[in-house]
């Protein structure tokens, strides 16, 4: 393999990337939002931590046709997990336990799906078939989920080229996860159930920094049809990631899109590092075949160990195992991610799988760090007859999980010498990733009988299309030609206001800048004076625009007029200020001279903007502020005259 080690992540260049051939695709799962679920009637995005009933259910492996176990099911089987559900009347009904058949697909949830399909110029099915795709992990009390392909071969424009969308799909959204400790996985079941879409993209693109962007594309694009949910979980992304040599690994629910870059970084040098350690394992001639450990029962060996794990696993009469990796000397601190080391690979297979998660959950003699003493390790090391080529795996629990954690290390270990092992991976906080289960096999879709094909006629496709907002990066291409500032063209793209602003530049000739202004920047002027700017609508903006296009309304009083609807919930002609005449005009520019006349002190500088706050505080959207400005200094010169 090529003679590259990863930097850190602020020095790769694009450069590096192609040396070590990165390549990387997302699967974006995006709730819809919709009053109800896809397949029965009860409430969407009602979320809660309450619950009124508990159930219980133990997962098994069934046989595959062909007679095998998928690599998931087994996995899942070994960890001997007992799944609570925390139910909640007002969220749930028979149908997400399993005790009543689907009702017919939310057709609301699909109408906004098949949206979105048209909007990624995608191709959309003739035909919806609904299949079920088989989750082992509990998350869906069933073992699968609902989910149908509705939508395939689209693009979006990215960069100076095409990122592919291979499909979509609409589906079910999984249980909520409380907490997973030792043997028990606990899950809320108010998600459960609700309307999402997967979009899948082409394994395109070719940095980590790409991989967010493209991701944010995607994220512009369902939002600008205000029909997807917004908030923490609404939007979550699987991020695929492969090297030159390596394996497509998927890290499962990204949340953030910002986290892409560092895990996707994090995740290549993963790869690269562990291919480079194949290397370094066959130089030592360890292959599959040659592979060699040993296990020992310790228990007895270890008396009165000062390393606290160890000391409460004694007392608590545990079992303590001892795992010799045959010529693995210094291996377990060979470099996989930033300050990750291979161990955490084989302690992350003992925690996920033999269930033990307390960390630390084992020891090893390759780690720099105090656990047991130099005298305790000699004496290991002579009792299973290892020596100085051998690393040593410490390993304690309950006779069970031992016996299943001895079995684990010694898998992963072994699999070092094949290259990557499949499995999904889980996104952690600090960049980085730690094993989630083994990737399930690809038999894993297969027809629902429940539900016929639902077929998907023109009329309702091309009623979609008449809907549809115009595709984002369409708009801002117009939004830059007409000279709209950069910080505005994003935001007005996917704006609910985007087909007013549309209407008002070509219609009513509004000036597109002044009317950017209005739809975008003053809805944040008033949410910070307390108002809900929920609830302007696009009837509101329109007619305010329209009427200031008409000239019968001054500029200065388009914020006021906007106030004033808000407060009124709708917009009414009442709101359009009558023009004063000449006389009240000067009446009210004479009492604002007297007024000032009283206050005792005034900087010159002051004067006029004083002058102008009083005016206009009587006169706004009565006359504009242009006039009353034009008025200063000959009714100064006036005022003092008189006097
Ligand atoms: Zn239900």
């Amino acid at each position: 393999m090529k003679n590259f080690i990863f930097k850190p992540f602020e020095e790769m260049t694009e450069e590096d990337y192609e040396t070590v051939g990165f390549k990387s695709g997302l699967e974006i799962h995006q709730q819809l939002l919709t009053e109800k679920k896809l397949f029965c009637r009860c409430p969407a995005g009602r979320y809660s931590d309450d619950y009124d009933a508990e159930i219980l259910r133990h997962m098994r492996p069934t046989l595959s046709e062909l007679g095998e176990y998928d690599g998931t099911a087994l996995m899942e089987f070994k960890t001997k997990k007992e799944i609570i559900y925390h139910i909640n009347r007002n969220t749930v009904c028979t149908y997400e336990m399993d005790d009543t058949p689907p009702f017919l697909i939310n057709e609301d949830a699909l109408d906004i799906a098949l949206g979105i399909g048209m909007l990624y110029n995608c191709n959309i099915v003739d035909e919806l078939h609904i299949a079920r795709k088989q989750y082992l992990d509990g998350s869906i009390p069933t073992g699968f989920q609902r989910t149908a392909i509705y939508a395939l071969d689209g693009w979006i424009p990215f960069k100076d080229r095409k990122v592919k969308i291979v499909q979509m799909s609409i589906e079910e959204d999984s249980c909520r996860e409380v907490s997973d400790i030792g043997h028990n996985r606990v899950y809320l079941t108010d998600r459960l159930g609700m309307p999402l879409i997967e979009t899948v993209t082409g394994p395109d693109m070719k940095t980590p920094q790409e991989a967010a962007e493209a991701g944010w594309v995607c994220a512009k694009l369902v939002r600008s049809t205000h029909k997807v949910r917004r908030g923490i979980g609404a939007a979550r992304q699987d991020v695929n990631v492969s090297v030159d040599g390596g394996t497509r690994i998927e890290i499962k629910g990204v949340p953030r899109l910002t986290m892409i870059p560092l895990l996707t970084y994090n995740e290549a040098m993963r790869q690269w590092n562990l291919l480079r350690l194949r290397e370094e394992l066959h130089k030592r001639g360890i292959t599959k075949e040659t592979f060699k450990s040993e296990d020992y029962d310790i228990t007895s060996l270890l008396k009165k160990p000062h390393y606290i794990p160890l000391k409460n696993a004694v007392e608590n009469n545990m079992k303590i195992r001892c795992v010799v990796l045959k010529y693995f000397a210094g291996l377990l601190s060979w470099k996989t991610q930033t300050d990750t080391y291979f161990s955490k690979e084989i302690s992350d297979r003992v925690r996920v799988i033999a269930c033990l998660t307390t960390i630390p959950n084992l020891i090893h003699s390759d780690s720099k760090t105090d656990t047991i003493t130099s005298s305790d390790w000699q004496k290991i090391k002579k009792y299973s007859g290892a020596n100085d080529n051998d690393t040593l795996v410490i390993v304690w629990g309950s006779e069970d999980d031992v016996q299943t954690a001895v079995r684990e290390i010694i898998i992963r270990t072994k699999e070092a010498a094949t290259g990557i092992p499949s499995e999904t991976r889980q996104a952690l906080s600090d960049g980085t990733n730690g094993f989630e289960r083994i990737l399930p096999g690809a038999d894993r879709m297969y027809p629902d009988t429940d539900l016929p094909p639902k077929k998907i006629k023109d009329e309702w496709l091309n009623k979609i299309k008449s809907r549809l907002p115009e595709q984002f990066w369409n708009r801002q291409e117009w939004y830059r030609k007409l000279g709209i500032p950069d910080d505005t063209v994003d935001e007005l793209s996917i704006s609910k206001f985007a087909e007013v602003f549309k209407k008002a530049v070509t219609n009513w000739k509004v000036n597109p800048v002044a009317a950017a202004v209005v739809l975008i920047q003053f809805p944040k002027r008033l949410k910070k004076n307390g108002y809900d700017i929920n609830l302007l609508d696009e009837n509101m903006m329109s007619s305010i625009l329209e009427v200031y296009s008409k000239n019968k309304m001054p500029a200065d009083y388009i914020l006021t007029a906007l106030k004033n609807s808000l407060e009124l919930g709708m917009f009414v002609d009442e709101i359009i200020p009558v023009p004063s005449n000449e006389k009240e005009i000067e009446k009210e520019i004479e009492n604002a001279w007297k007024e000032m006349d009283k206050m005792e002190f005034i900087k010159q500088e002051n004067t006029k903007s004083i002058f102008m706050g009083i005016v206009m505080n009587k006169m706004r959207g009565k006359v504009s502020a242009k006039i009353i400005s034009e008025n200063f200094e000959h009714s100064r010169k006036e005022f003092k005259n008189a006097k």
